[in-house]
């Protein structure tokens, strides 16, 4: 198995070298020949541990890596770095279940992918012979920046840019990045949105800056297939609870924004997890949902500030993997990506949509909505979760009401509640005034439940990152920091 570009399968890649890419050269992504089929391996893979499960699943995704050298990555990346040593804890929630995804080290379900990247971005630099640095450029819309940085730190042979939406993340994700430490770490803020630096960072990629760049965004296959392994691990749990048999199906209802934590969940069901109904839950930014129903993709749209913030995109990365994926065919693709890119808007052919909607089920909650669904599941189930979770919570008891039937719903948690305190507190019906970490103590004084370790201590780190730029200036950006030789703030 190879990698191959969603607009040209000539533009083919080691999974070493596409780890090492990020992106492909013609501005595609890079997705796999063809997917291993893992069904004939369920009833012994479903046994394992986490570790052994991301072990098995990475080897058969990253085909480069050895079993043995996989197994060593995936144990340098988990183990003690999560509050649980299952890494990904499944908790039953009334008749649902919530799949916990931030145990991590910054709280964040992208501590799961970006705890293995740079061991993965280490290991294929050994791999393709590369001895220059490699400078990973991530744009984010909160959570990947603290997570990269976190996983990157220090990490000989690389160094990382992170740019985020200036007053466009919570009080408590900034204070987090531009909190971090590391000599090979920077963050920015950019004077724009996500959607903005994003685009900006593909244009970075797609110009000839005479760098060797990568990317810590789900763009970047090294990150995308680690995902893959919780949907594993959430229908290991289910069996060993007895709630389902091999081969029952399992819907999974996702907070989506960059479309690339769901469609890990589409992978896994493609490798032949009886996964069953993908709920790809949107807030008020809700163009994913709108294409779901209708075939139309159309960010010519406001964009609106939520208080699910890292799912404020109009523009999802990882649809372009998923509309190769189902139909196949790179020349669609491309064409569907160039019109996307010139009209802001494309629409598929029927076919596909009737595929798409054979697989996924769209949700959309505004932001009264999603406080509301904290309250209702605090009050009913004496669970707390995040914004971002009760974004999906609400998504899968509309498709419960939708389309009775047994299958188990899981719902993904991808983020502790104590990094969005504001807009908990108020779901709550308690009062959100006071500054990021009041509220987090209050939040705690109300509910009793603990507050992660590596966010007790953030009120008083130093802030050591100040920098600001426009959306424009970021390539300048780019080569300034990448000439400087020392970085430490
Ligand atoms: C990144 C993020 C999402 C969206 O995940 P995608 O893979 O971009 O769809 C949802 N919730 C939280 C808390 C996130 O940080």
């Amino acid at each position: 198995m190879i990698y191959q570009s969603t607009r040209d399968p000539a533009l083919t890649a080691s999974a070493a070298e596409a780890i090492l890419r990020g992106p492909a050269p013609d501005g595609g992504l890079y997705v796999p020949s063809s997917l291993p089929d893992l069904r004939p391996a369920l009833p012994k893979l479903l046994t394992l541990d986490f570790q052994g499960m991301a072990a098995a699943i990475l080897q058969a995704l990253l085909p480069d890596f050895t079993t043995d050298e996989m197994t060593a990555l995936v144990r340098s990346a988990y183990t003690g770095r999560f509050e649980t040593a299952d890494v990904t804890p499944t908790v039953p929630v009334g008749g649902d279940y919530i799949l916990e995804l931030f145990r991590g080290p910054t709280s964040a379900f992208k501590d799961v992918a970006l705890s293995i990247l740079p061991y993965l971005m280490t290991a294929s630099q050994q791999k393709c012979g590369v001895t220059d640095p490699v400078l990973i450029l991530t744009a984010t819309s909160g959570d990947t920046g603290k997570a990269a940085m976190a996983g990157f730190r220090d990490v000989p042979g690389t160094r990382i840019i992170v740019f985020y939406p200036h007053g466009g993340v919570s009080e408590v994700q900034q204070a987090q990045m531009t909190t971090q430490e590391g000599g090979n770490v920077c963050v920015c803020a950019v004077r724009g949105n996500f959607d903005d630096a994003q685009t900006a960072v593909k244009e970075i990629f797609a110009s000839d800056l005479p760098l060797r760049l990568s990317s810590a965004n789900s763009i970047n296959i090294g990150r995308l297939a680690p995902q893959v392994v919780y949907y594993f691990k959430a229908y290991a749990d289910l069996l060993r609870l007895g709630r389902v048999k091999l081969g029952d199906p399992v819907d999974f209802a996702v907070p989506t924004g960059n479309f690339g934590d769901i469609l890990a969940g589409y992978l896994a069901k493609r490798m032949g997890l009886p996964v069953g109904t993908l709920i790809c839950a949107s807030n008020r930014n809700d163009v994913l949902a709108d294409f779901l129903r209708t075939g139309v993709y159309d960010k010519n749209r406001p964009f609106y500030k939520t208080v699910s913030p890292s799912m404020d995109i109009l523009v999802s990365s990882n649809l372009e993997r998923l509309l190769y994926l189902m139909s196949g065919d790179a020349a669609l693709t491309a064409a569907l990506m160039a019109q996307l890119r010139t009209e802001g808007r494309y629409e598929v052919p029927a076919d596909l949509l009737a595929r798409l909607q054979a697989d996924f089920f769209p949700g959309r909650c505004d932001d009264e909505q999603t406080k509301a669904a904290i309250g209702d599941v605090w009050r009913a189930h004496h669970y707390l979760c995040d914004t971002h979770t009760a974004v999906a919570w609400r998504a899968a008891q509309a498709y419960k009401a939708a389309r009775p039937g047994t299958a188990p719903v899981v719902v993904l948690s991808t983020a502790s509640p104590y990094k969005f305190p504001a807009a908990v507190l108020e779901g709550l019906g308690g009062s959100s005034s006071g500054d990021g970490f009041d509220l987090i103590d209050r939040l705690h004084a109300l509910t009793q439940v603990p507050v992660p370790e590596n966010l007790r201590g953030l009120r008083d780190k130093a802030v050591l990152h100040r920098d600001v730029t426009d959306i424009a200036d970021m390539p300048a950006y780019v080569l300034k920091k990448a000439g400087e030789k020392e970085w430490n703030a």
